[in-house]
């Protein structure tokens, strides 16, 4: 489970990492409220479960009462990266001197944990890491020793952290650490975590990933499991049962079994990297059976999120053979006429296995000209992505 921020820095805030304080506002006059008892500056801060924030003008400044209420207005219903923003964040404004990165997170491909810093912070770290990577170290964290203060002086000076920081830093850097132990946590990310101009060390932004596997420990934990926030497309999914999970990128995907929908979304993002980076929108397993009518329901809901450019129709003709499937996309289409939902977007589809010949050809003559067929997983990968690219 991923916090908010706000949940994110009271978890810090527990074990004594330096945070501001805050107070959560869901309406532009609670912003006013809060930033009347704080006195001075304040930030004004989108709290959704995404990165980019900043730059998507979802972080303001605001140096009074009424510019707070302004700022409010203008950020909730904001959409960023597909999360509207219904709750913010108001916390007295810090002068910033310098901005760092520090996180701690489960290396699951190199099975042990890894503690990240950087003083280049702020920006995105992914960014850091692609051109300037000896500006980020990593650290492997053996789980059993874990982040003492030998190993937290390790990592600030690889990091390279000024002398005037590093023992400030290598407290926060144990203080996290202890969030990953006793909150069961997978992930903890500080940026910025910053030097004011008097060389105090704060945590500004916060990001925590709890272990759901270890919710049984934590059952004080469960008051951050928000049940309003779910996705709306993934409720309208839940709502016709079907297995749906929203992600960030453009192109749609429906398959038949969790495992084929899988390996389409890696095909996908792989073909889209020759494409500027095109991702796949969500996971949509319609399962073995694949009705008409299941068909229909799943592209409607993908065709309802409008960061999606171009649809993936990947079918495995099993049991339930790839004529059964054909009739169902052609008959799905009819559905979706009927209900009056304009298939406006290109949807391209990759038939194989039992019957496939049958079903390709089903699905030709039913005339729909923004279906196209393409013969391979991979072909169909490159074309989706190109379309979507092309939008
Ligand atoms: P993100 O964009 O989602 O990572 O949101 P952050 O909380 O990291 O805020 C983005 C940027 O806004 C930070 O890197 C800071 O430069 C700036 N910012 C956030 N809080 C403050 C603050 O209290 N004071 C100042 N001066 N800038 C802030
Ligand atoms: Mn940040």
């Amino acid at each position: 489970m991923d916090l908010f921020e706000y949940q994110a820095k009271e978890l810090f805030a527990k074990h004594g990492v330096p945070v501001t304080p805050g107070t959560v506002a869901f309406t532009p006059e609670e912003a006013r409220e809060a930033a009347e008892a704080y006195g001075g500056p304040v930030v004004v801060k989108a709290q959704v479960k995404t990165g980019g924030r900043g730059k998507a003008g979802g972080v303001k400044l605001a140096d009074s009462p009424d510019d707070a209420e302004a700022k409010a207005a203008d950020i909730l219903g904001l959409d960023i990266k597909g999360h509207v923003v219904r709750r913010l964040l108001i916390t007295p404004a810090a002068d910033i001197d310098t901005e760092y990165y520090v996180s701690f997170l489960l290396d699951r491909a190199n099975r042990t944990y890894l503690g990240m810093a950087s003083v280049e912070g702020g920006m995105d770290i992914e960014e850091v890491a692609r051109t300037k990577p000896e500006a980020l170290a990593r650290v492997p964290i053996d789980a059993l020793t874990g982040v003492d203060a030998a190993k937290a002086l390790e990592i600030v000076s690889e990091a390279r952290f000024p002398e005037d920081v590093a023992g400030q830093v290598a407290d926060v850097l144990q203080q996290l650490w202890r969030v990953i132990v006793e909150e069961d946590a997978t992930l903890v990310e500080v940026n910025p975590l910053i030097k004011t101009p008097d060389g105090q060390i704060l945590a500004l932004d916060g990001k925590v990933t709890l272990d759901e596997n270890a919710d049984f420990r934590h059952p004080d934990n469960a008051q951050y499991a928000v049940h309003d926030e779910t996705d709306p497309l993934e409720a309208a999914a839940k709502a016709k049962d079907l297995n749906y999970v929203k992600l960030d990128g453009s192109v749609g995907v429906i398959g038949n079994g969790a495992g084929l929908v899988m390996s389409t979304l890696d095909v996908v993002a792989y073909a889209g990297e020759d494409f500027g980076g095109v991702k796949p929108a969500n996971f949509l397993d319609i399962g073995g059976g694949a009705s008409a009518e299941v068909m229909a329901n799943g592209l409607e809901i993908i065709l309802s999120d409008p960061q999606v450019k171009a649809v993936l129709v990947n079918v495995f003709g099993g049991i339930t053979s790839c004529d059964a499937v054909a009739n169902g996309i052609a008959q799905a289409f009819a559905m979706l006429a009927e209900r009056g939902d304009v298939v406006d977007r290109p949807i391209v589809c990759r038939l194989d296995g039992n019957n496939a010949e049958e079903g390709r050809r089903i699905l030709n003559e039913s005339g729909n000209e923004v279906v196209e067929l393409v013969a391979t997983m991979d072909a169909a990968a490159r074309r989706v992505a190109e379309l979507a690219a092309a939008k």
